[in-house]
């Protein structure tokens, strides 16, 4: 029989994440940008206590344990006040996609039992369509002072300094079960309704120390972050609760995304690591290589989301001096699960190694182990103390004989190095074979004049399937169809080059920065 282990029992919340952060590093900043005025400028215990105001707010409006709040917000400080306030005091926080079609975003503030809705006053006009559908909400709540509250007919809108004006900001956090749920996250539901993930607050703490790992995004009380990834999808990659955590200077850059936002924010206030999806990257270095500007401070991004072409990590290094790490995660995972640092952009251009406390495997059809030999595609299943295992109100477990199937093509080789081939929906099946469109965008984007790519599969009466290519050129650069190909032809096997090359002047790029194939199959599948 094995001993017990003595140690104390205590419970890894996020209130104790809050509470490490403003005892260890009060006087670290949080600056934020506004949806109005300037830059928003204060320190760890500030927050710390107008996120208490916040949860004696919620006591007093009669919220009880397990209550929802739900959030349509940007990354801003007033979001974060919420993400401690309303987890810490035992509530859940559940972010919402504002990019999500209204009747969705109705269908999962209904689906959560969201009681207090959070808004920044941009999405005054969404709340307006979505609120008459959401008769549980008791209060909506604009993230704003008084005077930039705007009024919604028919709504009863408090603003937040106002709901935590009255407050104390004195609050003993309940010492709550660490397998308790603290937030709350829906996938974007791209196949069918939405499905909600209960983030532990377990989960989070550790997947959040996990985070400042130095192999992972090595975030310490030196580094500056500023997460381009959105607080309302998987917990902005845990990064809000990892720089409390680290003792990290935090930049939040609110609605501005462009290119010459973020660059103006990253060198006024010096950040030194970011986060963010391959879309928000090209944007950004667009926005450098037309200025010919460079970074001063800025030495290590991490990217994930989507994946980052080889192409676009070369430049980052060579060019930038900005090293790359590139994760893979899904809503499913918290946030990172696993990160691809170091050696190069041949290496980085991977998905890599899987975090302490995630184990993958890959399998075929029948569940059959996969070899770990680099070479052999199978689903990527994965386990560990930071994956869902059923989705929230569902009935039947999301696992299969104790793994989550993520719908994700990989090959994993021998040294555990993961490489996602695609997802499951979008691998394109042409002859019997499979053809990565990951590999694919990848080895177009490598062309000098192009700024986006995007493949699907369309139908074809010979193949069964056939790639289409979609190009975005960048400004003022010449590329006609018969280059493109010759191009692709020097990187990929013959049979995976496009028969069609299709230029347009955007990609249609979801809530979270992702190409949405979907609208493309939708409007070109049947060419
Ligand atoms: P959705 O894209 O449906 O909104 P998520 O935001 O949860 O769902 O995204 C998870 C998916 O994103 C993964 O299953 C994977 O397909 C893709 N993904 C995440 N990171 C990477 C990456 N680094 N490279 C390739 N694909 C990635």
């Amino acid at each position: 029989m094995s001993l017990v282990g003595k140690m104390m029992d205590r419970p890894l919340l996020v209130s104790a994440i809050l509470e490490h952060g403003a005892h260890q590093y009060g006087e670290q900043e949080i600056v934020s940008r506004e949806t109005h005025g300037p830059l928003h400028r204060y320190r760890f215990v500030d927050m710390a206590k107008r996120a208490k105001q916040l949860a004696n707010a919620l006591d007093a409006m009669g919220l009880k344990a397990g209550s929802v709040v739900g959030s349509i917000a940007w990354n801003n400080y007033r979001h974060l006040e919420a993400y401690y306030g309303v987890s810490g005091s035992g509530r859940v926080m559940h972010t919402c996609n504002p990019r999500l079609h209204p009747d969705q975003l109705a269908y999962i503030i209904n689906h959560a039992d969201d009681e207090v809705v959070l808004f920044d006053a941009t999405f005054a006009p969404l709340i307006k369509a979505v609120a008459p559908h959401c008769p549980q909400v008791k209060q909506w709540v604009c993230l704003s002072d008084a005077a930039n509250t705007p009024q919604i007919e028919g709504l009863d809108v408090k603003s937040f300094d106002d709901l935590i004006a009255p407050q104390s900001d004195q609050y003993e956090w309940p010492d709550l079960d660490e397998k308790s749920g603290a937030a709350l996250c829906y996938t974007s539901g791209t196949t069918g309704n939405p499905k909600g993930v209960m983030y532990a607050h377990r989960a989070i703490a550790l997947s959040a120390l996990s985070a400042c790992l130095p192999n992972v995004l090595s975030i310490s009380s030196e580094e500056t972050v500023l997460p381009v990834v959105p607080m309302f999808h998987i917990n902005a990659w845990c990064l809000p609760y990892a720089c409390l955590n680290a003792g990290a200077k935090l930049v939040l850059p609110g609605p501005k995304l462009d290119g010459a936002s973020l660059y103006d924010l990253m060198e006024s206030e010096k950040v030194t690591i970011s986060a963010g999806v391959p879309t928000i990257w090209m944007g950004l270095i667009q926005h450098l290589e037309q200025n010919k500007l460079k970074f001063s401070t800025m030495h290590r991004t991490g990217v994930g989301g989507s994946a980052m072409p080889k192409a676009l990590i070369a430049k980052f290094n060579d060019d930038y001096q900005v090293e790359v790490r590139h994760g893979w995660g899904m809503t499913e995972t918290t946030a990172i699960a696993t990160m691809s640092s170091f050696g190069g952009p041949d290496r980085v251009a991977k998905q890599g190694k899987s975090v302490f406390g995630v184990e993958l495997k890959l399998v075929d059809d029948d569940g059959n182990t996969l070899p770990r030999d680099g070479v052999t595609q199978g689903e990527l299943m994965v386990r560990g103390q930071w994956i869902v295992s059923q989705y929230h109100k569902a009935e039947k477990s999301a696992l299969v004989d104790g793994w989550f199937p993520t719908g994700d093509i990989a090959t994993i080789d021998a040294s555990g190095m993961m490489q996602i081939r695609d997802r499951t929906k979008d691998v394109i099946k042409s002859g019997g074979e499979w053809i990565s469109s990951i590999d694919l965008e990848n080895a177009a984007i490598a062309h000098p004049h192009v700024a986006m790519a995007a493949v699907i599969g369309v139908k074809d009466p010979k193949w069964d399937e056939r790639p289409l290519l979609f190009v975005v050129r960048k400004p003022e650069k010449a590329l006609e169809k018969a280059e493109m190909l010759a191009f692709l032809e020097q990187r990929v096997a013959k049979w995976w080059v496009p028969d069609d090359v299709v230029f347009v002047d955007t990609l249609p790029v979801g809530g979270t920065g992702k190409v949405q194939k979907n609208e493309l199959r939708l409007k070109y599948s049947k060419q």
